[in-house]
């Protein structure tokens, strides 16, 4: 409840100064790192509030360096909502003015550790490094719902005078949450295999939610050899693999050709979308082979 704590801690300062930090239609500024961190907060928070995203359109999380611009957005911000672990977070943190409280949205969640390649790793460098943790909980339910948890203490500490509405909406998310949950759970239920495949290991949250096995087949930020590319496409057929999650942008396109040698069916997800309950329910209906 560390975090808890904090946000308690930095109520009072906020309030005082919130008034500072309006737009020009009087609304209040709140920002996030990632735009299904905004769908969350603007469902909840309703009209009154600007929700701004500091991660821009197609820009890969775990690479990204903010610009002055995007740095300056986050001034005018009463409470930033990061991931809380990203690294581009970190360094935001360390600008980040005393008008804006720093709230990351991780709640309750258990974090994944050690899974998470990033080809800069343990083996390119020849000593151990503490465990990388897996940075992809917004995409499952679980890391959803606990977002939406800590968005909704935040916001009735923050803004008492929405509290009414803003419970009714908290308790609309979370309703519409638990049905396409369960919607999702009958569907993978129907799933004859359980493994399937990705460039990058982003869905792990999602695998350990629903059981499933998450096979990663690719390095981030670089193309693998002809051998390395051949070994990972044995590897794949040795397990019966169907179905390949792409992120456009994000993965590099050997993807493609290792769906190719594969046999699988090359899906394109974008995890980092606005709409992200879609993108959850076409890789559970890809998985089930429903389509
Ligand atoms: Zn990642």
């Amino acid at each position: 409840m560390q975090i808890f704590k904090s946000v308690i801690a930095t109520a009072a300062l906020v309030l005082s100064v919130s008034c500072s930090n309006k737009t020009n239609q009087d609304k209040t500024v709140l920002a996030v790192s990632i735009e299904p961190q905004r769908q969350i907060l603007e469902q909840l928070a309703g009209p009154g509030f600007d929700v701004v995203t500091i991660l821009g359109q197609g820009a890969d999380p775990e690479n990204f360096d903010p610009s002055t611009s995007q740095r300056l957005a986050l001034d005018n911000a009463d409470i930033y909502f990061p991931t809380g672990v990203l690294p581009f977070e970190k360094t935001l943190k360390e600008s980040l003015g005393s008008n804006t409280a720093y709230v990351p949205t991780i709640g309750e969640t258990e974090l994944i550790y050690g899974n998470h390649g990033h080809g800069h790793g343990t083996e390119a460098c020849g000593h151990h490094h503490e465990m990388a943790v897996d940075p992809h909980y917004w995409s499952s339910f679980e890391g959803a719902g606990n977002i939406a948890s800590i968005m909704y203490k935040t916001l009735s500490e923050e803004y008492p005078d929405i509290k009414d509405g803003l419970t009714e909406r908290y308790t609309q998310f979370n309703d519409s949450l638990a049905e396409l949950r369960d919607k999702v759970s009958e569907t993978l239920g129907k799933a004859k295999r359980r493994t399937f495949a990705v460039w990058h290991p982003s869905l792990s949250y999602f695998a350990r939610e629903f059981a499933l096995e998450q096979l990663p087949l690719g390095v981030e930020g670089k193309d693998l050899s002809a051998k390395a590319l051949a070994e990972a496409i044995d590897h794949a057929k040795a397990d019966s693999v169907e179905v390949f999650f792409f992120q456009p942008g994000i993965d590099s396109r050997q993807a493609e050709i290792m769906s190719q040698g594969i046999g699988s069916r090359l899906v394109s997800v974008n995890l980092l979308d606005y709409f992200w309950q879609d993108q959850l329910k076409l890789i559970a209906d890809e998985i089930a082979g429903a389509q």
